[in-house]
């Protein structure tokens, strides 16, 4: 239902017509619900069971599938539920899923392109007729002059500028490229063939979003529609603080005494770091692992128990804060309530001057009347300037806390507080941070 292709307005009054008035009274018209003659449309959203299981289905069509919860109201992934209201038309039904894809490996939109038979849309190359997509890897400009963007032929070199896509587009067809599953077929398109956005202004945006990694994401899965790696890929410039990273073979750096753990609560995940320490305050990055789902329910809250139980070596993780200062507060402050006695903690950061890192005593003003630790934000970070030469890294202080297993830490600045407040836990070994 766009309002950008005049095409589809014209479908639009046509369809007006076969529809009742908004304001009929009539049980098969409602804002969700549009009979017409030969079936009816059924609007839902994908946070609700109810809806997703109200009526069977020959035609579904799922929008923006990356951006559906893990679970509709605890009866399990909206997907699943939605299709299961099509079997009773097993044989006769299409499922249409539509999306910008979101992160490698948690796309519903790629698993199912990657089940397909992966349409590409190719056109001719103007000057020696091979056809191909349109990749970003194919888009170049003169050194500094994005605004001059233009695509390459792999096949002879030869250029084509920005007047020359209409002309390729309209000689261009789909093909698979893949065998698939014989019944789905699959079509990737990125903003590079798009008559509303020249390869300037991509290549321009790409300059400006190349250097922070969440706005690069942004970028490849809206731009390129591609789903996004989360780690420092070749785009990402070289972090000095990788270059400190070694290898070690056991789940424990040799010199590990003690670990503490960090967690970080996202809308759509639970990010859980566990940090070694040793003589000297050295400290090793020991585990790191993203859970996805959905915080709202208790079955993500389950997995970072089991996390938080296991072991590294022989060593327990003795004390955890967890962040309860960004999404799901609630669950945050229920999960660590019920879990005092094993040392985990409710934190939350706070800025400003005068708040040290650590306070002496929790505060219990908070609605779960639970204790509260508040963390010293802008201390943290002056301790950290102090320590280390890092104008540059104020995104990576987590990182700065030690030595790095050679697999990339994801950059992230709320873990920053967490990790704070883990180094300054009352067990000898302080990270030398009281500031
Ligand atoms: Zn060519």
């Amino acid at each position: 239902m766009s309002s950008s292709s005049p095409s589809t307005s014209n479908g639009w009054y046509t369809l007006r017509d076969l529809v009742s008035a908004p304001r009929s009274r009539d049980a098969g018209n409602s804002l969700f619900r549009k009979s017409f003659p030969g079936g009816q449309l059924v609007m839902t959203g994908a946070n609700s069971a109810v809806g997703l299981r109200s009526t069977p289905v020959r035609y579904l069509f799922l929008d923006e599938v990356d951006g559906y919860p893990g679970d509709a109201d605890g009866e399990g992934d909206p997907v699943d539920l939605a299709i299961q209201r099509t079997t009773t038309f097993r044989g006769r039904r299409k499922i249409y899923m539509v999306s910008t894809p979101t992160l490698k490996g948690h796309s519903r939109i790629e698993a199912a392109y990657l089940d397909s038979d992966q349409r590409y849309f190719h056109v001719p190359c103007l000057h020696c007729g091979d056809m191909a997509p349109i990749t970003w890897a194919r888009i170049r400009w003169p050194e500094g002059q994005r605004d001059a963007a233009y695509l390459v032929c792999d096949a002879c070199g030869g250029v084509h500028h920005e007047h020359e896509k209409p002309r390729m587009m309209s000689a261009g067809e789909w093909r698979p490229t893949a065998l698939g599953d014989g019944r789905t077929a699959g079509f990737h398109l990125s903003s590079l063939y798009s008559p509303w956005e020249t390869w300037a202004e991509i290549a321009q945006e790409h300059a400006r979003v190349a250097k922070d990694p969440a706005r690069l994401q942004v970028w490849v899965n809206t731009k390129l529609g591609e789903s996004w790696e989360d780690q420092a890929g070749d785009t990402v410039p070289a972090d000095p603080l990788m270059a400190r990273r070694e290898d070690w073979d056991s789940d424990l750096a040799p010199g590990v005494a003690v670990l503490t753990g960090g967690v970080d609560v996202q809308g759509d995940r639970i990010e859980v770091q566990v940090v070694g320490w040793g003589r000297d305050e050295e400290a090793w990055v020991i585990d790191y692992r993203v859970l996805w789902g959905d915080p709202s329910g208790p079955r993500l809250w389950s997995d970072l128990d089991g996390v938080l139980n296991g072991t590294y070596g022989d060593l327990p993780v003795r004390a955890v804060a967890v962040d309860t200062g960004g999404h799901h507060t609630k669950m945050a402050y229920e999960f660590c309530r019920t879990r005092l006695a094993s040392r985990i903690w409710a934190i939350k950061g706070r800025g400003g001057p005068g708040i040290p890192v650590w306070p002496r005593r929790p505060t219990r003003s908070n609605k779960a009347k639970i204790p509260l630790f508040i963390v010293g934000v802008d201390a943290v970070k002056d301790a950290w300037n102090i320590t280390m030469v890092i104008s540059e890294l104020e995104n990576h202080m987590a990182a700065a806390a030690g030595l790095f297993p050679t697999w990339d830490l994801p950059q992230d600045q709320h873990r920053v507080g967490a990790l704070a407040a883990i180094s300054k836990l009352p067990m000898g070994t302080c990270f030398g941070l009281t500031v």
